[in-house]
């Protein structure tokens, strides 16, 4: 059987030039051998040459480059397991009550729904499993074997965290703020999830190793956040990024309290702290930064580092808004991420795009504001730089991986829409998930006409209903409770030595 394809459509969108240009191509065809692009360039000449391949698209398609989603963590959300947005800092303490879902119908659920907007590789930050480093391998297997088993492309890591489990300061000096009723439940909880941080390291190079001539699946390194993370385990991750090469995914700043707490940690900024460890440069992502201040911006854009934008994420959890115009002034590549959920509570990387181009723009005429090639390159191009597979994705160049989606243009603008309308305009502008036909990822169809080729969506949907339509479990009623009482006293720890003011 013949492993070459050919692609029609009306548009293709090859990648990016160096001042942000989408390239196009019209009436165009794409040459996929395996599971790389060989070739791009005119159909009808294609067709010449190659008369006999399976076509797919036709020449009203519309393709572009397979998406990413730069920051992700879980599939059925934080609202649908029972808790409401909350800011950050209260969020944590709330999510300790949550039910359990089998981990392989999670990462399911919400794959079925990055798939179906045009995500083709997700960054998967596993935050945290119960149970030491049995527990670590029992959820990274069933994560990584769910992405494997519908075929998306993934870098996955397991977080790193060595302390301050719950609030800004030591796990043992905040369970003696509790009523000593609840000491006992807080204290079991938080050891559960403690793992030494050799054993962390040790896991990931077990791990990285497990994968590493996989073509689909990559293992990096996540150091959780600078809060989460002593000097020493600041020091490891350095170590440990040297010796494997691998990028970091880092949450950073991600609200006015994280920036409080390196103020007091740090003799001069979050940045300039991590920094000393030499953990700066294009190996890094800072998820969220929305709280960096102008010299921090500086130092990103100096060393190289990357950036990943949450944007519903910061909206849902009162983070702020990121400032994105200080970064694309300073020509930092910034990525998309969805992080928990979208403010559809879902994973639409079509609609996270919508968002993101709108809520940047400044009022009047002349200002400045995202444009919808901007967004675009953000979720493909350097959304890839995120990513172990840099360059060999987020674009559909002669030997890249051939990620992409084929959409269905009667579908996207139906009845009507003016020619006028450059074609990334009415994308970003006008598209929706219906209008996604077919996803590849490395040459293979998992995605057609809003069918999913290796696994049964309305199978795994029940399987979860049925799943969570039981009451809740004694340990999560436990948890439930353990949720409740903590709460309030998160709250007070915040208010007691977090004061946020607004002129920070
Ligand atoms: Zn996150």
């Amino acid at each position: 059987m013949s492993t070459e394809v050919l692609i029609q459509a009306k548009w293709i969108l090859e990648r990016f030039n160096a001042k942000g240009k989408p390239i196009l191509h019209r009436d165009a065809g794409i040459l996929v051998n395996g599971t790389q692009v060989q070739q791009i360039g005119q159909f009808s000449e294609l067709r010449r040459i190659y008369p006999n391949l399976t076509i797919l698209g036709n020449k009203e398609s519309i393709v572009v480059p397979g998406l990413i989603n730069a920051h992700h963590h879980v599939g059925l959300t934080p609202l649908q397991l029972g808790s409401l947005d909350y800011p950050l800092e209260l969020w944590f303490a709330s999510r300790i009550g949550l039910r359990d879902v089998d981990l392989r119908l999670d990462t399911l659920y919400s794959a079925f729904e990055m798939i179906s907007s045009g995500v083709t590789t997700v960054q998967h930050l596993h935050s945290r499993a119960p149970g030491g480093v049995p527990g670590l391998e029992k959820s990274s297997n069933l994560v990584i074997e769910a992405y494997r088993e519908i075929g998306m492309r993934l870098s996955y890591s397991m977080a790193l965290r060595d302390q301050n489990r719950l609030v800004y300061e030591a796990d043992e000096d905040f369970i003696k703020r509790l009523p000593r009723k609840f000491r006992p439940g807080l204290s079991e909880y938080l050891k559960d999830f403690t793992v030494p941080l050799d054993d962390q390291i040790g896991f990931f190079e077990s791990l990285y190793k497990k994968y590493k001539d996989e073509s689909r699946i990559r293992v990096q390194l996540a150091p959780s956040n600078l809060h989460w993370l002593s000097d020493a385990a600041l020091e490891k991750t350095a170590d440990t990024q040297n010796k494997f090469d691998v990028p970091l995914h880092m949450h950073l700043l991600e609200t006015p309290y994280q920036k409080i707490y390196a103020n007091k940690r740090t003799a001069n900024s979050a940045l300039s702290h991590i920094n000393k460890f030499g953990l700066l440069g294009p190996q890094l992502t800072i998820g969220h930064g929305v709280w960096v201040n102008e010299e921090e911006v500086d130092l990103i854009a100096e060393t190289g580092t990357n950036i990943c934008h949450n944007c519903s994420s910061n909206l849902r959890l009162k983070s702020g808004v990121a400032p994105i115009k200080s970064f694309f002034e300073k020509n930092i590549p910034v990525a998309l991420g969805i992080d928990e959920a979208g403010i559809n509570d879902d994973r639409d990387m079509l609609q996270e795009m919508r968002l993101v181009l709108m809520i940047h723009q400044k009022p009047g005429i002349g200002t400045w504001s995202l444009n919808s090639s901007e967004v675009l390159r953000m979720a493909t191009e350097f959304g890839a730089r995120t990513t172990p597979y840099g360059d060999s994705i987020g674009q559909l160049s002669k030997g890249s991986e051939a990620d992409l989606i084929i959409l269905n243009h009667k579908k996207m603008v139906y009845p009507y829409q003016s020619e006028d309308i450059n074609i990334v305009d009415v994308l970003i502008q006008r598209t929706k998930p219906k209008a996604v036909e077919t996803v590849l990822v490395a040459g293979e169809v998992v995605y057609n006409e809003g069918k999913f080729i290796k696994v049964n969506r309305d199978g795994i949907l029940s399987e979860i209903a049925e799943g969570l339509s039981y009451p809740l479990s004694k340990e999560e009623m436990k948890r439930q409770e353990l949720a409740r009482s903590v709460f309030p006293h998160v709250k007070k720890f915040y208010e007691d030595h977090y004061q946020y003011k607004l002129n920070l």
